[in-house]
This record gives C-alpha cells, sequence and structure tokens, in this order.
C-alpha cells in the first residue's frame, strides 16, 4: 500500500468522526464507504446535503450502493481517481428498485481511491450502504465433471429446515458458479437494517439483484440467511461455490444474519435454528462442529479486519458449535411453551454399515411413531422431523422395495434428538436409480447442460411419469434393474428418448436433452456466448458485507 493511501485513509477516519461515527453502535467494514447504520443516528448528509468523503483501502474498479428511500430522493456521486483528481457528479441511478429498496452503482473509467455522495433533493435516504468493489464479476472453481454436478444437486437442505428459493421469489442464477463440496461454514451479517422496515423476502431480493447487477455475480453470494424472525432461507445451492469470502469461497458454507449485530443481540430464535442448519451441515457433510471450521468473516481479513458478522453474533459462534455438535438447538424458540422436542433424521439404505454410511437416502419412505404421526421423507435427502413432547418414542420407517426397521429414541423437553433409520433392501427386488436432467440441446448434447428445462415432462418405459422439477430440472426415479427408456418433452420442443442400463443398487445418470421447435428453420449455434463469462480466473470474486 503506497504512502498516499494511508494518508487517505487517515483522511477518512477523521471524516467519519466528524459526522458522529461511534466504534459501538456499527464499525465500517473493510471495503465499506458508508453505511448510515454506523453512523449512530446522525444523518450521514451534513446540512447541504453532504456526504463524507470515503476513501477505500484499495483502489476500486465500482462503488456499490444500496439504499432505502421514499419516491423523490435524487443522490448524487463522485470519484477520486488516484491521482487525487475528483470527477464531475453525476446522478446515481438505481439498476433495480422495489419499493423503498433501490441497488446502484457508480463505475469508474480507470481505478478510484475515494468516493463521495451527496443528496440533492427529495427525502433522504433512511438507509443507505456504500462499497468499493475492486472487480465486477465471480470467478468459479475448478470445473467439476457432472456427474458430481448432478449427483450433489440433490443435497438441497430440506424444506423443513429452510424456506426454498421459491418462498422469496429468487431469480434465476445468472451464470453457473460451479460446484464444491461443504467442509467449512463463514458466519456473516448483511448490514442492512435492524430493526428492518421491508419483509425478509423484499430484502433478500434486494440483496440477490445487487450481487448480481451490481457484484456481477452468478447470484445471491451466500448459502443460507436468516432472517431476524429465525427464519431461515435457503441463498445458493449449498454446494455451488459460494461468494461471501474472498479467495476463501472453496468448501466453504455461507451463513448469513440479516441485519446488523454492532449492538443488538441475536435472539434464542436465530440461533437455535441457525444451530439446527449446522447440525443438518454437520450430519451431511461431516463439517466438525468447532471454531476451526466455523469462523466468523473478519477471521479472514488481516489487520484491517472489518467486523462481520459483528461483535453480538461473533460472541455466539462458539455457542452455536456446542448445540449444533448436541444435534441442534431444538425448535422451543424460547416461548416457555409446553416442553416439546424435536425428533428428526433421514431414512437410508442400510448397506451394511448401518448409520456409518447415510449416504444413500431414501425419499418418499413413510416415517411412522408409535403415536399414530406419520410424515415421508422429503424429496431429495429423504429428511422427516416431528415435534413432540418429551418422552421415548419407536420410530418406524417403510418403503417399498426395503425391510420396514424400528428404532427408539428419547426426546427432552426443548431438546432436538437425531433417529435416522436405515432400511435393508429386500432381496426379491433388483432396483437402481435412474436420474438426470432435462435441458436444451444447442447442438453440442451433453458439452452443454446450462440451458436447463424445469416443468419437462419425464416418463419411464418401466411405468410411471414426473416433472422435472424447478430450476435445475432434475428428476430422479427408482427402477428396476434393466434397461428403461426415458423420454422427456416439453411444449415448444421435440420430444426424445433415451435409453440407459440400471444397475442394481446403482445410480445411473441418463439426462436428456431436446432441441426447440423452430418455425423457420436456422437452428443451432450462437446462444452460448453469455453463459461464459463469469466463469475465469482463480477462486477470487466473491466477497459479501
Ligand atoms: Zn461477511
Amino acid at each position: 500500500m503506497s504512502k498516499k493511501l494511508l494518508s487517505l485513509q487517515l483522511a477518512l477516519a477523521i471524516a467519519i468522526s466528524a459526522c458522529g461515527y461511534n466504534g459501538d453502535t456499527g464499525a465500517i467494514e473493510e471495503n465499506e464507504l458508508y453505511n448510515t447504520l454506523g453512523l449512530d443516528n446522525a444523518s450521514l448528509f451534513d446540512e447541504e446535503g453532504l456526504a463524507p468523503q470515503a476513501f477505500a483501502p484499495f483502489s476500486f474498479r465500482r462503488a456499490g450502493v444500496m439504499w432505502d428511500a421514499d419516491e423523490g430522493c435524487v443522490l448524487e456521486a463522485r470519484v477520486m481517481d488516484s491521482d487525487g483528481a475528483w470527477s464531475n457528479w453525476a446522478p446515481l441511478a438505481a439498476n433495480w428498485s422495489e419499493g423503498i429498496a433501490h441497488n446502484g452503482y457508480v463505475d469508474l473509467g480507470e481505478r478510484g481511491v475515494a468516493f463521495q455522495l451527496r443528496h440533492v433533493s427529495g427525502p433522504r435516504p433512511a438507509y443507505l450502504f456504500a462499497e468499493a468493489i475492486a472487480e465486477v464479476g465471480e470467478a468459479s472453481a475448478d470445473g467439476e465433471d457432472e456427474g458430481q454436478y448432478g449427483t450433489l444437486q440433490q443435497a438441497l437442505a430440506p424444506s423443513s429446515l429452510v424456506h426454498p428459493r421459491s418462498d422469496w421469489g429468487a431469480r434465476a442464477p445468472a451464470c453457473n458458479s460451479g460446484s464444491t463440496t461443504p467442509a467449512k461454514i463463514t458466519v456473516h451479517h448483511t448490514a442492512t437494517p435492524l430493526p428492518d422496515s421491508i419483509s425478509p423476502q423484499a430484502r433478500l431480493r434486494q440483496i440477490q439483484n445487487y450481487h448480481i447487477n451490481t457484484q456481477g455475480w452468478c447470484d445471491i453470494g451466500y448459502h443460507f440467511l436468516v432472517d431476524w424472525n429465525g427464519e431461515l432461507w435457503q441463498g445458493r445451492n449449498e454446494t455451488t461455490l459460494g461468494a461471501h469470502v474472498a479467495n476463501n469461497n472453496s468448501n466453504n458454507v455461507g451463513i448469513s444474519f440479516m441485519g446488523t449485530y454492532n449492538s443488538r443481540s441475536p435472539t434464542s430464535s436465530q440461533l437455535t435454528h441457525t444451530a439446527n442448519l449446522m447440525a443438518w451441515l454437520h450430519t451431511r457433510y461431516g463439517i466438525p462442529m468447532n471454531r476451526t471450521y466455523v469462523k466468523g468473516h473478519r477471521q479472514y481479513r488481516g489487520n484491517n479486519a472489518g467486523d462481520c458478522p459483528g461483535d453480538k453474533v461473533y460472541a455466539k459462534l462458539g455457542d452455536l458449535c456446542t448445540m449444533a455438535a448436541g444435534g441442534g438447538g431444538g425448535d422451543s424458540g424460547g416461548g416457555g411453551g409446553g416442553g416439546n422436542g424435536t425428533l428428526q433424521g433421514v431414512v437410508f439404505e442400510d448397506q451394511g454399515s448401518g448409520t456409518d454410511d447415510m449416504s444413500h437416502r431414501l425419499p418418499g419412505a413413510t416415517v411412522r411413531l408409535n403415536t399414530g404421526a406419520s410424515k415421508t421423507a422429503a424429496a431429495g435427502d429423504a429428511y422427516w422431523s416431528f415435534s413432540v413432547p418429551a418422552g421415548s418414542y419407536t420410530v418406524t420407517a417403510s418403503l417399498s422395495g426395503y425391510q420396514t426397521s424400528s428404532r427408539s429414541c428419547s426426546v427432552t423437553s426443548g431438546g432436538s434428538v437425531w433417529c435416522s433409520i436405515g432400511l435393508v433392501k429386500a432381496v426379491s427386488t433388483a432396483k437402481g436409480t435412474i436420474q438426470g436432467v432435462i435441458f436444451e440441446d444447442i447442438g453440442v448434447g451433453t458439452n452443454d447442460m446450462s440451458h436447463r428445462l424445469p416443468g419437462a415432462t419425464v416418463r419411464f418405459s418401466t411405468g410411471g411419469s414426473m416433472t422435472a422439477r424447478a430450476d435445475d430440472a432434475f428428476w430422479s426415479k427408482e427402477v428396476p434393474a434393466g434397461s428403461v427408456t426415458v423420454t422427456a418433452s416439453l411444449s415448444g420442443y421435440q420430444s426424445r428418448s433415451r435409453t440407459c442400463t440400471v444397475t442394481q443398487n446403482g445410480s445411473t445418470w441418463c439426462s436428456v436433452g431436446l432441441v426447440r421447435v423452430t418455425s423457420g428453420g436456422g437452428s443451432g449455434g450462437g446462444d452460448t456466448g453469455g453463459d461464459t463469462g463469469g466463469d475465469t480466473g482463480g477462486d477470487t470474486g466473491g466477497d459479501t458485507g
């Protein structure tokens, strides 16, 4: 870092303290330029509408801004280049707006070192966050083969734990980030208002659009977010490479507390539900629950440490590990309620090693308690859970083609116990799984399966049909071992069949590409460019608040 930059940073500290900044209520994070939440109730803008000059700790290509403001708010921005010259003031245009929430950015012809905003007219922003973006876009990890990508796709966190993306109106990813295997966790906060005046869903949409439109990333950077009510929301699929810790996204699951936690503490509901999620990540991926594998974002920083995930969340990371190691935080929510606990688990195929290998899940299995209550193991990971009064229960799982099995587990009041059940395959049946995705064949067959066709109908020669699921158009079915013909169809595309051989207990990929129906000839070519841009370089990029 140059001497000049160091002196500029000193100027930043003076400018911010002059504006009423108080470190107890909200530190400015490493690449933040402004955050009204850190200004201790003082206005970000002075009587003339000027915000402080903010100097970044590195030169940057773009200044990204999120703000909440009523209609009519007009902001302008200017940028200082590395020679110390300010640009002219220019309007800060929103590239995304929904209600009071807005996103935008200022792009620089060359690299900038400082940034300044002014409020010109209309209502002032109730919340404003600006950060320096060193480089726009997201780099992906090394390529993974399709088979692994597809297998990992099945590992999406169960909807009994987290709200799926469809619950918050997520956009489809703008590009493919590549896949990764979860092996550690980094906890963040979003540096958005707390308490918040808009819904968690609306704030999630703002963050996702900011990450895509302004940061240039493929999708929302985090894998999971926990809102101020303790509800959990799926961001990226946890087996998709994240964008939340610069240069350290590989194998790294990002969990972000929505809000700002420098002075406000997370609630018991937020902590118990986050611990439940961590317990699931531990069970599913074997991530150890200790502070070596569960870090706060600030631990990846150098001396110039940002404070993410806020002092109050950071102080709870050890507690979260302890709660998660005990199987989760329970589901009592702290209401003094009826003393229920959580009985949960997965149903898997026992291939001889019991719970030491639970990787062959059995979604669709029926799970019954001796009380008579029953549930169906969830699609994908075969997860199930019951909220029950403290006591001992017999859990029985059954699935066609498998021997029914029972197990006893005890639940304590406010506790959470795992009671996964393995089923042994019935001797007489030889079955396997056939699975795949339905994609648009743009002329190169399975070499480019990036254009997925959710909603396509998939029919099997062995009987039955299903619909390719939302987002990734994945489908999977257990079928008798042998030759199986899969036929896919979707309005606007030519139906196509493919025959694959399913082995006993095996898992066979049989993805099908459909060619778009063209009215005037001229197909193929030309449609691939947009998907390649974000996938260059190493493991840089992605570094959220
Ligand atoms: Zn962070």
